[in-house]
């Protein structure tokens, strides 16, 4: 019996969908309940199991049907957010595409900063309390999605009193204030590469790059200098879309250095290490040096511009290759071959 492809109804599902079936794969839908009509729109669903939450992905009956439809499960970053990471490293019995022990490392910023310290990669330095912020830090709250609340600052006292203002927003509850990361800002323009790292053929691919669009940091250059510093703004990295990037082709040498670099630490740190999509979140400074400040160790919402392909994936392929599809086509070679241990865990 073929795979099947099961993936939960939100961020990259269209795309993931949408590549099975080019490849020939059948979908299950993990359909957040309200949102049924919205997926029968594009009739990429072949069967659909509906859910009430992220959680219920946990119920017994629900395992039960994913493995009676030899359905192997795509996560992508819906599921990351949730929390609950352990659990479904230990209970979750469908196969997962990829390496679901890595999550873990993704989702916790200090085990995030270990492998990317391993993978041999330009880390933005960590600053291990506001007492020590001597230039621009970035200051970053627990569990804020996308960017929310994010500041920057530039001595303690800076800290102190933007902090205040956070805490007046509701954004930072008390004990929270342990968990704030703060980090050296670097400043320079952000690039996120999707790479796709394959065991069958040991090689890792290049097969887009993107931009966020964070507001109101992406905005702030529509306003004269003057005007900023009478209204004192203060930046905020709250993402609101992705645009496409092409690289300067130099940057290729370094760019595909740091993924496979990547590959190498997740070997060694999270076994099996890294399968799949993976992205490394970067910044360039003006001399053209690269530092990863994030990953993201499963599939990226950035990939979702290249639904038919990419200017990179394009030179690899002769057929237009999403992400979503490249998947889909490493879940049937290895169905082919008899290989489904080495792409999942
Ligand atoms: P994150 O939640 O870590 O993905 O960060 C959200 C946004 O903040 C990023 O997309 C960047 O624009 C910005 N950012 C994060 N870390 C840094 C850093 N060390 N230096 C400069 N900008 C950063």
């Amino acid at each position: 019996m073929r795979p099947a492809v099961a993936t939960i109804s939100s961020h990259s599902a269209l795309q993931i969908m949408k590549g099975a079936k080019t490849e020939g794969l059948e979908t299950v839908l993990l359909c957040l309940k309200g949102r049924e009509g919205l997926y029968e729109r594009f009739g990429l669903a072949d069967k659909v199991i509906t859910i009430s939450a992220v959680e219920d992905l946990m119920k017994k009956e629900v395992q039960r049907r994913l493995i009676g439809e030899n359905a192997v499960l795509v996560p992508h970053g819906t599921l990351i957010s949730g929390g609950g990471l352990e659990e479904f490293e230990r209970e979750f019995e469908p196969r997962v595409f990829g390496n679901r022990f890595i999550f873990r490392w993704e989702y916790d910023r200090v085990l995030k900063d270990r492998l990317l310290l391993e993978a041999g990669v330009n880390v933005p330095k960590r600053i291990a309390s506001p007492g020590e912020i001597k230039g621009p830090v970035i200051v970053k709250l627990p569990g804020a999605e996308g960017g929310r609340g994010y500041f920057i600052a530039d001595s303690p006292q800076d800290y102190a009193k933007k902090m205040k203002a956070v805490r007046g927003r509701g954004l930072l509850r008390d004990g929270e204030e342990e968990d704030v990361f703060i980090q050296e800002y670097i400043i320079g323009v952000s690039l996120y590469p999707h790479y796709f790292f394959s065991p069958l053929t040991g090689k890792v691919e290049l097969l887009g790059c993107d931009r966020r669009y964070e507001t109101s940091v992406d905005g702030i250059g529509r306003i004269s200098a003057k005007d900023q510093l009478e209204i004192g703004l203060t930046p905020t990295f709250r993402v609101i879309g992705n645009s496409p990037l092409v690289l300067r082709e130099s940057l290729l040498m370094d760019i595909f250095r740091d993924g496979e670099g990547f590959v190498e630490a997740s070997k060694r740190l999270v076994k099996p290490g890294a399968i799949g999509p993976y992205c490394l979140e970067m910044i360039c400074d003006e001399s053209g040096k690269l530092y990863t400040f994030e990953f993201s160790g499963r599939i990226v919402a950035g990939t979702n511009l290249f639904v038919n392909g990419s200017p990179y994936s394009d030179l690899i392929y002769d057929e237009p290759m999403s992400m979503g599809r490249r998947i889909a086509r490493e879940i049937r070679k290895a169905a082919e071959s008899g290989e489904m241990d080495r792409i999942t865990t």
